[in-house]
């Protein structure tokens, strides 16, 4: 009941103070408190008291009024329509102090004072119906004919009214403006405290409504969400975590029971000496970089791929998704990749001996055609058929033969190319860690010439270390430099910056050039084999240059992307292990 209250008043408060219509006085006191107050003032202080609307409307039942305004002024309607009048006159806010001034109806000394809430008048609290000798009988007299009250009676009634001094009655005044204004500031805290109250609760329940959406989402993942703590020893070292949740999935994959595992350490849940991935959980935990790794799980024969991450120090979070399918998918996929390498190989390397054919006999027709022309110009044959054979054996067929040599060449470059792809699929890699400033050096002296012919002004950052092949990782830097060189932009000085830095277990490298650039929707096609942004350019290629960039990347596992903008340059991106890997 007493909350019920609480909640109906809360509302109230919580309405916009802006409007004053919205504010009513009963609202935000109770009126009966304040009708004791009232009562209790008027009856200690001896003079009339009432609380009205601002438009003087009473409030309030009146306390201690005197006869002559409660039964005889106000039961007159010219009286009571004064008596309104004057309240409201009296009420209006003041800062200064309460308004002191005769009534406005019959004419004894009245005080008022306005009510003012959050800068809202909202009622008018006024004092008064005393006389001194400001007043007398004959102005009563005359009021009460005017009003068309009895003239007898209300003289009878004013000589009942209390008198005080004017003095006294001020001191009164005062004592009720601090009573308006203390009421006053009280209800504009309520409010404020209302009002802040009702913040809470709508920030509580965004809150739970957040809440469940995260715990549904929580619950209803397929990938098994585990939240931990680390433990200490007393040094400040971390020994162990707790398992402070764990979500349905984990239950449901692991078996083991929620109450089994929450608040437990890690090590006693998992059965072994020491927690699991403990120092990479740690360093999660302590510099919030997040983490992510694969792991096959010998005894349900999975993959799981898990990213920790932290969502506060000393927590943190492992998702762990089974990535089984995908690992098969994968390997079928490295298998098929073999296969087709294989094929490219045979296919390639067969073909070379059509080719060779193909052009050894070319070679010889065109031996013969020569013996043959040069038959026809000695022989004294004198047939008119003689200059269409001399015609053809000095231009047709030597033409033929030019066409003929010219396709043969374009694809024995086609068939090397192949033969380059799929013996860089084949090699197999000696995968060591890479002093990176030296495997640079290295690319760099190989293209000295081209470099120094262009200018090209080479700027290398200190360079972190990786694992991979050292000859691949030649070849494939100096397919990406020599690129740069190729692709410059001639109106200006070549700049190449070489860079890298590390991303938790890998090396990015970039390639930085200020040449040509590509075109945004070309970025992907540029890796695949033969392309070429522009063949008609005076660029010599054959196209294969990134695409053996992308196939050792892909033997390194690592990836490979690029980011240009036409005529400002390009950067390609290598992103390698920092750490031995298996093939
Ligand atoms: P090729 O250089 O023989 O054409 P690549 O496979 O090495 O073949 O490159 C493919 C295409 O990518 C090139 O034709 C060129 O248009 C574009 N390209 C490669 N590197 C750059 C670069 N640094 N700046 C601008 N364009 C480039």
């Amino acid at each position: 009941m007493i909350e019920q209250k609480h909640t109906d008043k809360n509302s109230t408060h919580t309405q916009p103070l802006e409007s004053e219509e919205n504010i009513r006085f009963e609202d935000l006191f109770t009126v009966a408190d304040l009708q004791k107050l009232q009562d209790e003032f008027a009856e200690a202080t001896g003079i009339a008291s009432i609380i009205t609307s601002t438009d003087g409307v009473p409030v309030t039942k009146p306390s201690n009024f005197c006869r002559l305004c409660k039964d005889i002024i106000r039961k007159t309607d010219q009286g009571l329509k004064n008596c309104y009048k004057s309240d409201a006159i009296l009420g209006k806010v003041n800062v200064e102090g309460p308004t002191i001034q005769p009534c406005m109806s019959g004419g004894l000394w009245d005080a008022g004072v306005a009510i003012v809430v959050g800068g809202n008048h909202i009622a008018n609290w006024l004092i008064g119906q005393v006389r001194d000798e400001t007043q007398n009988e004959d102005q009563i007299r005359r009021y009460a004919n005017k009003i068309g009250a009895d003239e007898n009676e209300t003289v009878q009634a004013f000589n009942e009214v209390p008198a005080m001094s004017r003095e006294r009655f001020e001191k009164i005044s005062n004592v009720l403006h601090l009573l308006a204004n203390q009421l006053s500031s009280t209800a504009y805290q309520n409010i404020q405290q209302a009002r802040f109250i009702e913040k809470i609760r709508s920030t509580e329940k965004a809150l739970t409504e957040s809440e469940n959406k995260f715990k549904s989402l929580f619950e209803k993942m397929a990938e098994m969400v585990v939240i931990h703590e680390l433990v200490f020893d007393s040094e400040g070292n971390p020994v162990d975590y707790k398992i402070i949740d764990c979500n349905s999935a984990f239950t449901k994959v692991t078996g083991l029971q929620k109450e089994a595992v929450i608040n437990n350490l890690a090590s006693a849940v998992y059965q072994v000496n020491s927690a699991p991935y403990l120092e990479e959980f740690s360093k999660v935990a302590l510099t919030g970089e997040p983490f992510e790794y694969t792991t096959y799980f010998q005894p349900m024969d999975k993959h799981f791929q898990i990213s920790v991450i932290s969502p506060k120090i000393n927590t943190f979070a492992t998702i762990t998704t089974d990535v089984t399918a995908m690992r098969q998918y994968n390997d079928m996929l490295i298998q098929k990749n073999n296969e087709l390498e294989n094929y490219l190989y045979v296919a390639s390397h067969d073909l070379r001996t059509p080719l060779v054919n193909i052009q050894g006999f070319s070679t010889r027709l065109q031996k013969q055609t020569e013996i043959i022309k040069d038959i026809l110009f000695i022989s004294n044959i004198n047939d008119d058929k003689k200059d269409l054979a001399i015609e053809l054996a000095d231009k047709k067929i030597p033409q033929s033969l030019e066409y003929i040599f010219t396709n043969v060449s374009r694809m024995d470059n086609l068939i090397n190319s192949l033969l380059q792809i799929s013996r860089t699929g084949r090699v197999l890699m000696t995968i060591t860690e890479i002093d990176a400033e030296s495997l640079f050096k290295k690319v760099i002296t190989s293209l000295d010439y081209q470099l120094k012919e262009v200018n090209a002004h080479l700027e290398i950052d200190k360079l972190d270390n990786c694992y991979g092949d050292e000859n691949l990782l030649i070849q494939m830097f100096s397919n990406i430099l020599s690129n740069s060189v190729k692709y410059r932009n001639k109106s200006r000085d070549l700049i190449i910056k070489i860079s890298s830095k590390k991303q938790y277990k890998k090396i990015i490298y970039c390639v930085e050039d200020n040449g040509i650039g590509i075109n945004q929707r070309l970025l992907e096609k540029i890796w695949d084999v033969f392309y070429r942004v522009d063949k008609n350019k005076d660029i010599p290629g054959d196209g294969i240059g990134l695409s053996i960039v992308k196939r050792i990347v892909d033997k390194h596992k690592g990836r490979v992307w690029v980011e240009s903008q036409e005529n400002e340059g390009s950067r390609f991106f290598v992103e390698l292990s920092k750490d031995l890997f298996d093939e």
